[in-house]
């Protein structure tokens, strides 16, 4: 065996599709056999796949960009994917899928290799505790690498404190970054974080307006449509823009909030769960854990709380274990209680949108541009979508298209629209 693509091709000897259903990792793949191609992605659809079908040819690509420009004929319907924004003929493979592709007659098979739970788990608070801190430290230890120590981007808050408790605890050393901007930064959280655990820390002041700058490029890496999701990675793909030095195998805590509702700041525990399945039903196709976003300046990302088995455990527990006592997201406090300061552990959930001071910086050069408060929210999804138009669709670099000019363009639409 001499590699992730050897060992799934031998897989896929022996299983056909359901290979796929074995593996937990972060991948997507492609099989050939002749008059067959199979394209697949994991559980999470944490590598996007894109293709473009036609007569006796698949085109095939992890950036739907890639595939805008290709002549000839307009492909074939694909009636399982779903059709990507102004790029005619191009799909996305869902999340979780193998499409089957027969070259000769044109059809597509999906076949769904995983799916969210639905049903909830009574168990009791000793059990949750201690199996999730057993699989989020098998999914933490499974991405460390071997060169050295591993690099986690440290916020302060308890997702990716967990994270950097359990990577320094498993090699021995850490290195973490904190990212913050000129407006507002967690530097002091992050800090009682790597004091704690003696990593190798650094913090990285960014200016909002060099953020803003970014905003195409991050459009560009995720080729996501959703505002609020770029919100969340235009600052940590300006993090993983201005780390310099050699590539690093990156550890983050993005994704926690999703399967235990760290966002809904909900006590009422229907809602909470009514939050999970709604989130869960709905982040495929969103690119939040594209590795583009770090690729494009030669890190690899890796997060651990999206690990299927970590994901498994945390989706199915019932409501009442992820807020408990007052607090949100229980259950990976508990669980990593021993292993940080208790301000740590305590500590409400703030978002990197907020903590970075992101999602205000993009609200003001809104109304700078005289866009009324209660139409920022829908100005703000206008400017992504002419930014993927012309990064994604059109193929401009995003070093050469101005958030500014977008955000003008807009504002002036906005204000035609209301003379
Ligand atoms: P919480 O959700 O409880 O605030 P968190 O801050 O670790 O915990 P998010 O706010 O959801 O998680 O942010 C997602 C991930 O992005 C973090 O787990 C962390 O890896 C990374 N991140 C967020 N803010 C920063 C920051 N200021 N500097 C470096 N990395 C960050
Ligand atoms: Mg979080
Ligand atoms: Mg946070
Ligand atoms: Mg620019």
């Amino acid at each position: 065996m001499t590699g992730d693509a050897d060992l799934l091709l031998q897989l896929f000897h022996r299983y056909g599709i359901h290979a796929f259903r074995l593996v937990n990792g972060r991948y997507a793949a492609t099989v050939a056999t002749g008059q067959c191609v199979y394209l697949a992605t994991d559980h999470a659809g944490s590598v996007p796949l894109y293709i473009r079908p036609g007569r006796g040819e698949v085109f095939a690509s992890t950036e739907a960009k890639t595939l805008a420009r290709h002549g000839g004929p307009m492909g074939l319907p694909v009636p399982s994917a779903r059709r990507v924004r102004r790029l005619a003929g191009v799909y996305q493979v869902p999340a979780g899928t193998v499409l089957a592709i027969d070259l000769k007659t044109g059809t597509t098979d999906a076949h769904r290799t995983w799916a969210p739970a639905l049903s909830r788990r009574i168990v009791d608070e000793d059990e949750a505790v201690q199996s999730l801190r057993e699989v989020l430290d098998t999914a933490v230890r499974s991405r460390l690498g071997q060169d050295g120590p591993p690099l986690v981007v440290l916020s302060g808050g308890i997702d990716s404190s967990g994270v950097a408790a359990l990577a320094h605890r498993a090699a021995g050393a850490l290195d973490t970054v904190s990212m913050g901007t000129e407006t507002s930064d967690e530097f002091p959280q992050a800090r009682v974080v790597a004091e704690h655990l003696g990593s190798h820390h650094r913090e990285l002041t960014l200016q909002t307006s060099d953020l803003l700058a970014r905003l195409p490029h991050t459009i560009w890496a995720a080729e996501s449509l959703d505002p609020d999701i770029i919100e969340y990675l235009l600052p940590l793909n300006s993090l993983y823009g201005t780390l310099k030095g050699p590539q690093r195998r990156i550890l983050t805590g993005y994704g926690a909030d999703i399967p235990l509702a760290g966002m809904h700041r909900e006590d009422r525990l229907p809602d909470l769960d009514s939050a999970v399945a709604y989130d869960m039903e709905t982040f495929d196709g969103l690119n939040e854990m594209s590795p583009v976003l770090s690729t494009m300046y030669g890190h690899w990302t890796t997060h651990p709380y999206w690990d299927r088995e970590v994901l498994d455990h945390l989706v199915s527990l019932e409501a009442g274990l992820k807020r408990r006592y007052g607090r949100d997201k229980w259950v990976l406090r508990a669980a990593m209680a021993e292993l940080l300061p208790h301000e740590t552990v305590t500590r409400p959930k703030l978002g990197v949108h907020e903590g970075s001071g992101t999602t205000s910086a993009f609200s003001l050069i809104l109304t700078e541009h005289g866009v009324p408060e209660e139409s920022v929210p829908s100005a703000k999804r206008q400017v992504v979508q002419e930014l993927f138009d012309r990064t994604v669709v059109n193929g401009e670099h995003p070093d050469h298209v101005s958030t500014w000019d977008v955000v003008g363009e807009v504002a002036d639409q906005l204000k035609e629209r209301r003379t």
